[in-house]
């Protein structure tokens, strides 16, 4: 049984960079409450990989919109990650060269437009949904927005640490690298860039263990009676 039960049709909304542990956070959360999860990051991903594998250069937005009308029917994304066939293909796209595909895509407009509506349509029941620009652009309603931050470097930690358990071999100082390039064409694009929602709550995660950032959050929700104790 879940610890705590929410309003109907809450929509938990948590934005951040790479590494704030908004993955890892948002499950958690939406394990505690009973709702799904939806990694707003893998659907990024998904087209970035699907480019990748087809082949199509990445940063030619009309072939990118082409192969996006076609690759997002055959998938089903829901919670707990994307399925292809019936098999969940998150794992594969968790790879560092498919984030910087989907960093990519995902400052092309068109590419932004169309997945709007995939998310917003999954997300109508109530969710936990996280990503970059969950709380300004793809839910502004949500009842509940957090903003989740780090410094790069425990950023970097975690993500190095977190490639180790998938069986990467890039070192700590390749990650950080990374993480820095991603953070600057996230929150440098045009379109819907990573920026904190005026109502979300900030959380500065660097100290903090992961369980204490979720207590907070839940305390927060509690506090505004959006969950209740079950
Ligand atoms: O969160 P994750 O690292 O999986 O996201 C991969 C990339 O997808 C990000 O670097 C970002 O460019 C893009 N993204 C986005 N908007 C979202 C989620 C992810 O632009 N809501």
């Amino acid at each position: 049984m879940n610890a705590w039960i929410p309003v109907s049709g809450l929509q938990i909304a948590v934005d951040g960079p790479s590494g704030s542990g908004k993955g890892t956070i948002a499950n958690l959360l939406a394990n505690a409450i009973g709702l799904p999860v939806l990694d707003t990051g893998l659907l990024y991903r998904f087209v970035g990989y699907s480019a990748m594998r087809g082949n199509v250069t990445i940063n030619e937005e009309i072939a990118i919109l082409k192969l996006l009308n076609n690759c997002i029917q055959d998938m089903q994304w829901q919670s707990g990650g994307i399925f292809v066939g019936g098999e969940n293909i998150a794992d594969r796209l968790r790879k560092e060269d498919v984030a910087a595909a989907a960093s990519c895509v995902a400052a092309m407009p068109e590419v932004r437009k169309k997945l709007l509506h995939v998310q917003q349509d999954i997300a109508k029941n109530g969710c936990v949904m996280d990503g970059r620009d969950i709380g300004t652009v793809v839910l502004p309603d949500a009842q509940a927005k957090f903003f989740l931050t780090a410094s790069l470097r425990e950023r970097a930690r975690r993500r190095w640490a977190q490639l180790q358990g998938l069986g990467g071999e890039v070192s700590l100082e390749a990650t950080l690298n990374e993480i820095r390039e991603r953070d600057r064409q996230d929150a440098e694009r045009t379109h819907s860039p990573l920026k904190q929602a005026q109502d979300a709550v900030s959380i500065d995660s660097t100290t903090m263990r992961i369980d204490e950032v979720v207590e907070r959050m839940l305390a927060i929700m509690a506090r505004r009676q959006l969950i209740r104790a079950s």
